[in-house]
C-alpha cells in the first residue's frame, strides 16, 4: 500500500461522500424551488403545481427529465400575449369590412358601396357622419334621428270616448300592455 495522505482511504473516501452528498442535496432544492417557479408561470391548477413539485422532490435529477417533457409547453404569459396577437388579428379582419351585397371591401364611412351602389350608411342630417342605419342618434353630435316608421300616435280623449270599446280602446289596450311588458 501506498502512503495515503491525510488519514486512512477511507476517511477521504468518507470526506468525498459527504461533500457528493451535500452537492446533491444543494442541486435538489434548487430544482424543486425551480420547478415551483417554473410550474406556477404555467399553471394556476394547484394539483398539477402539486404534482410537479413532488416528481422533482421524489425523483431528483429523473423526475426533473420527466417534469421537463411534460410540463405545458407554453408561459401563462405566452398564452396571454398570443391571445392579445389574435385579437389583433381579429381585429384587423373586422376593420375591414366587407358589402354585405357584393362582398367587395368596403370602409367604415361609405355611404354606398362603390362596386354596387348598396346603401351602406347614412349621413346624419346635423353633422354628415355616416350613421348605421340601425342608430338612434348620431354618436357625433347626439342628433336624434327622426325614425322612419313613426309611431302611431296617441288617441285623444275625445276618440276614447266616443269609441268606446272599438279601436280606440283597443289601441288603448295594447299601448298600456307594451307599457307593463316594458316596465
Ligand atoms: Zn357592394
Ligand atoms: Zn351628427
Amino acid at each position: 500500500m501506498f502512503d495515503w495522505p491525510g488519514g486512512s482511504w477511507q476517511d477521504t473516501v468518507r470526506l468525498v461522500l459527504t461533500v457528493l452528498s451535500i452537492y446533491g442535496a444543494i442541486i435538489w432544492v434548487a430544482l424543486i424551488f425551480w420547478v415551483f417557479r417554473d410550474i406556477r408561470q404555467r399553471t394556476r391548477d394547484p394539483v398539477m403545481q402539486i404534482i410537479s413539485v413532488l416528481l422533482v422532490l421524489a425523483g431528483f435529477l429523473p423526475g426533473h427529465w420527466i417534469y421537463l417533457i411534460l410540463r405545458p409547453r407554453q408561459t401563462l404569459t405566452e398564452l396571454y400575449e398570443r391571445s392579445l396577437e389574435e385579437e389583433a388579428i381579429l381585429q384587423d379582419l373586422d376593420d375591414q369590412k366587407a358589402c354585405p351585397v357584393c362582398r367587395a371591401r368596403v370602409r367604415d364611412d361609405y355611404l354606398i358601396c362603390p362596386s354596387c351602389l348598396a346603401e351602406l350608411k347614412e349621413p346624419c342630417e346635423a353633422c354628415d357622419k355616416p350613421l348605421d342605419f340601425g342608430w338612434l342618434a348620431c354618436p357625433y353630435c347626439g342628433y336624434q334621428k327622426t325614425p322612419a316608421s313613426a309611431p302611431a300616435p296617441a288617441p285623444n280623449h275625445i276618440g276614447d270616448e266616443q269609441g268606446g270599446g272599438s279601436l280606440g280602446g283597443l289601441v288603448r289596450r295594447s299601448s298600456s300592455l307594451v307599457r307593463r311588458r316594458g316596465s
